[in-house]
């Protein structure tokens, strides 16, 4: 494993400061060396693994950011990012989780105590969930969606279709955000249902990706599912999933941050070693300014990361849209640099598959795409700004 150069935020509490240690440590026990991640991933094809997401579950770390009477530790999104910031960097295939923790957000603010102990307890406990809101036709604008959901026999049926829909092959349930009415405007009559994956009328279909199985495309033929599965107010979905923005961003902002970092340490560790011209090729200049300069991008955004976490754990109702945006457009471009920098900064073996790099460079492309593009990001910083 290469050197962890990562500082740790600052003002975390000595008991976050363990969590930070023992994650890394988990890290690097179980996914410390390229034959178990080749191991866990069945050859890099799989991102999900299911047994070590339950170790993580039975240490008690997937409920990190889960209320205490639903089987979490209670802890915020601090917590959560030291997660998803340490997992990403340790490079753990846990794809299903970053989905299922926004899944999460949205139970918390609005589920019944029923439905939070399903969803909130089976994450906890090592369940992944989705959420299925992109559509062939509604993708930056979503609220064009067209997904329907009609009210019949005491419950509803949807059809329709969904796209790009992350960790759905993996997942128990997704949510869907659908049409319920849709006599008003766009962002009028769309609520959010709950589907057991194994539903009647349900299809799911892989979509092939640059980074392999990860997204699918998911079907509803007329497919049922009781009143009792919908997520808090009918026609009210807009308003609820906009709620759920700021920890959206974060968690992506996050996991982009741990990706960035692990490219960085990854490639600093091969500059260092590697010699051209009699010399490591990391004390040549043109190297070590991309490193100085690299390094002082990290530490700026992990500094803008865990501000805007620590705001949303002091009023988890704020909206943040200008900083939760900042903090997804920064750490996501951030990680793409530091992949095709590291690649640049390792030459010819920065784009063979014995290293990581190439895969660093597969896995961050795509993160200034999904969860709002980040043009989409531009423009809702650039509106608070009145423009
Ligand atoms: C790997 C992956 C995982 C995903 N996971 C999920 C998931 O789990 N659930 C889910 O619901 N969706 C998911 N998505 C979908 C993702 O959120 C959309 O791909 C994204 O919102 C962009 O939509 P689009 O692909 O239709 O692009 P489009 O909206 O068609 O955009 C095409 C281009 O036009 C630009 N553009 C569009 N509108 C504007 C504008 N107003 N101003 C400036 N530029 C604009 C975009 O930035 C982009 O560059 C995922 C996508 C990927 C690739």
């Amino acid at each position: 494993m290469s050197e962890i150069t990562a500082s740790t935020p600052p003002g975390l509490t000595d008991e976050q400061r363990d969590f930070v240690a023992a994650l890394r440590d988990f890290c690097a026990r179980e996914a410390g060396t390229p034959e178990q991640r080749e191991r866990l991933t069945k050859g890099y094809t799989e991102f999900h693994n299911q047994e070590l997401y339950e170790k993580l579950a039975e240490l008690g770390w997937l409920g990190v950011a889960i209320d205490e009477r639903w089987g979490g530790s209670g802890g915020g999104m601090v917590d959560a990012c030291i997660f998803l910031e340490e997992t990403a960097r340790g490079l753990l295939p846990i794809a299903g989780y970053g989905v299922s923790l926004i899944v999460a957000g949205a139970y918390e603010r609005f589920g019944t105590d029923a439905q939070k102990e399903e969803i909130l307890g089976g994450i906890a406990r090592g369940r992944v969930e989705a959420i299925a809101m992109s559509e062939p036709e509604a993708g930056s604008d979503v609220g064009n969606l067209s997904c329907r959901a009609e009210a019949r026999d005491g419950g509803f049926v949807l059809n329709g279709q969904k796209t790009w829909i992350s960790a759905a092959h993996l997942a128990d349930h997704i949510l869907v955000v659908c049409r319920t009415d849709p006599s008003g405007g766009k962002h009028d009559g769309i609520s959010m249902i709950s589907v057991p994956t194994d539903s009647d009328g349900l299809e799911v279909r892989g979509i092939q990706t640059m980074g392999g199985r990860e997204v699918n495309d998911v079907f509803f033929t007329d497919c049922f599912v009781p009143a009792d599965r919908v997520l808090g107010r009918v026609n009210e979905g807009w308003m609820q999933l906009m709620a759920g923005l700021n920890v959206e961003r974060l968690i992506l902002a996050a996991t982009a941050l741990g990706a960035a970092q692990r490219a960085f340490d990854d490639a600093l560790a091969f500059i260092k070693e590697r010699k051209q011209f009699g010399r490591p090729v990391g004390s040549f200049q043109a190297l070590k300014h991309r490193v100085a300069d690299l390094a002082t991008e990290l530490e700026a955004t992990r500094l803008l990361i865990y501000e805007v976490a620590r705001k949303v754990d002091e009023d988890p109702q704020r909206m943040l849209p200008r900083e939760a945006s900042m903090a997804k457009l920064k750490a996501t471009e951030l990680a793409k640099r530091c992949a095709l920098e590291g690649m640049q900064m390792m030459g010819g073996y920065g784009y063979a598959s014995e290293y990581d790099m190439e895969r660093h460079v597969r896995n961050t492309l795509v993160m200034s795409i999904y969860g709002g593009t980040n043009e989409i990001q531009r423009e809702i910083i650039s509106r608070t700004y009145g423009l």
